[in-house]
């Protein structure tokens, strides 16, 4: 059996974990990481990269069709766009292996030692891995658990046959005709708008009363206006059953329905991978599934620190990334704590909902008085030049201050706004900084400034 012995294990190489041992080998930190599956992780392999890839086939091929038989308002006409799904699969694949190649190289740059294979725990400081060569133990100072999370099944509707995770979903041979999709969380209403602008006759079914439940119904309204657009059918306030023959059976407050699909998209969550390589046995503290941290990512056991979707919500990839550049400084001797202001997190659905910091109601729970600005993109010359004008941009802010506790957006693009958005709230700005900042015109951006100056009380286009 061969050994190793470092300063840091990493184990998992998805966002938090490479980031770490990049970090970490970048200040000299003697590092070993451990991935089973590809480096990158979910994010990369099955997640971020992959829905956004065919989130933007999608996007192109509904924008051709649109102008098919002369429909567009630009004057275009195209006949006959088809899609060949395999083709749009194998680009997917590509730009993930070339992002892939491209993790592995920075890992080996930064001097990390990388092991392929499952890890299981002997103990708090040492893993078996099975490597292709043999089993391989690794001993290390502190340890970094980063093996995230794995989609939830659902007991009444187990993965297999046609009933689908998003990792199947992103490799789809065909098209399905009809498909049901389970969950209209980001995930399901992602690749569930993907599948309808591909021509999937598409159900979305819903538990809650509303879709997208963790955002405040005005910035889901533009979203559900465009789902009906696409022709999707949204079923709210209703439960799948299981599977009845060809079709899926669903409670609805109507009573039972049964529902014909090709592909049943499950996506009702994710839960942290704890199970099944040693870790429950070294009775880490829990926060209800996820490993319970504190400001530096330590966990319960000294020397043991958890970065990423395995520590809980937001289970977003620049969280994970942020946590585990931080915790590789503070292996590296370095004094940092986790004090961030905001963890922007954005929806790719069409429109985009970009949230950083306090909706109103949050701020107002919070025990904050505060101001609102809404400026609406279809007073936007920007939105009205792209065809895109439904959404807005809301600015929320203490109202003895002005100082801004969080900004919302929904509309065409926005997502590349959410970083603005995050860097105002981590800087402290207040409305009259973002009223002074002169904006590019023409772009959507505007209607930052314009909701700010409407919290002001001074629009200038509205
Ligand atoms: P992961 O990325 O899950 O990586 C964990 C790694 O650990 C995996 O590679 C796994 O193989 C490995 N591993 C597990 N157990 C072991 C073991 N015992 N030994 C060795 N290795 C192990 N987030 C965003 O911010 N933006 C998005 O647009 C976005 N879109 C998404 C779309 C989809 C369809 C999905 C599913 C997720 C999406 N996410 C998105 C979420 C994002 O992918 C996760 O938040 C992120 O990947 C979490 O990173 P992580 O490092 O904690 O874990």
């Amino acid at each position: 059996m061969k050994e190793i012995v470092c300063k840091l294990l990493v184990i998992g190489a998805g966002p938090g974990g490479y980031i770490c041992a990049i970090r970490a080998g970048q200040l000299g930190v003697d590092t070993v990481i451990v991935e089973a599956v590809k480096a990158g992780g979910t994010c990369l392999n099955i997640g971020c990269i992959p829905s956004k890839a065919l989130i933007h086939a999608a996007e192109e091929f509904e924008k051709v069709s649109h102008m098919a038989g002369a429909k567009s308002p630009l004057g275009i006409s195209v006949e006959g766009p088809k899609l060949d799904l395999t083709k749009t699969v194998a680009w997917k694949d590509g730009i993930v292996g070339r992002l892939n190649s491209g993790v592995l190289g920075l890992l080996r740059k930064a001097k990390v030692k990388i092991v392929h294979g499952r890890a299981t725990f002997r103990d708090g400081k040492t893993v078996e891995v099975e490597t292709e060569t043999g089993t391989q133990v690794i001993r290390a100072e502190t340890v970094v658990i980063a093996t995230g999370s794995e989609p939830v099944e659902l007991p009444s509707l187990p993965f297999g046959g046609p009933v689908i995770s998003s990792t199947e979903a992103l490799s789809l041979k065909a098209v399905p005709q009809k498909l049901v999709v389970v969950g209209g969380g980001y995930i399901g209403l992602e690749l569930g708008i993907a599948f309808a602008k591909m021509g999937s006759a598409v159900t979305v079914v819903e538990a809650t009363p509303q879709l997208l439940p963790q955002y405040d119904a005005e910035l889901v309204k533009p979203v559900v206006k465009r789902l009906g657009e696409l022709g999707v059918r949204v079923v709210t306030g209703a439960k799948a059953r299981g599977l009845s023959g060809e079709t899926l059976l669903i409670e609805t407050t109507e009573g039972e329905e049964r529902l014909a699909a090709d592909k049943i998209l499950v996506t009702v969550g994710r839960k942290p991978r704890t199970e099944g390589w040693g870790l429950d046995e070294l009775d880490l503290d829990r926060a209800g599934k996820f490993l319970r941290i504190d400001e530096r990512c330590r966990t319960s056991m000294r020397g043991v620190h958890a970065i990423g979707d395995i520590t809980g919500e937001p289970m977003l990839a620049h969280r994970a990334m942020a946590q585990g550049e931080m915790v590789a400084e503070i292996v590296a001797g370095k004094k940092r704590t986790w004090d961030k202001r905001c963890i922007p997190a954005v929806c790719f659905t069409d429109p985009e909902i970009v949230t950083a910091g306090f909706s109103p109601d949050e701020a107002r729970a919070q025990g904050f008085e505060i101001r609102v600005g809404q400026f609406p993109f279809n007073a936007n010359g920007r939105a009205m030049t792209t065809l895109s004008e439904d959404g807005f941009v809301r600015v929320v802010a203490r109202a003895d201050t002005n100082l801004i506790l969080g900004i919302q957006a929904v509309g065409a693009g926005v997502s590349e706004l959410s970083s603005t958005f995050a860097l105002a709230i981590e800087m402290g700005a207040r409305l009259e900084d973002v009223a002074a900042t002169i904006h590019a015109h023409p772009t959507r951006s505007e209607g930052f400034q314009e909701a700010a100056l409407k919290a002001l009380g001074h629009a200038l286009h509205i």
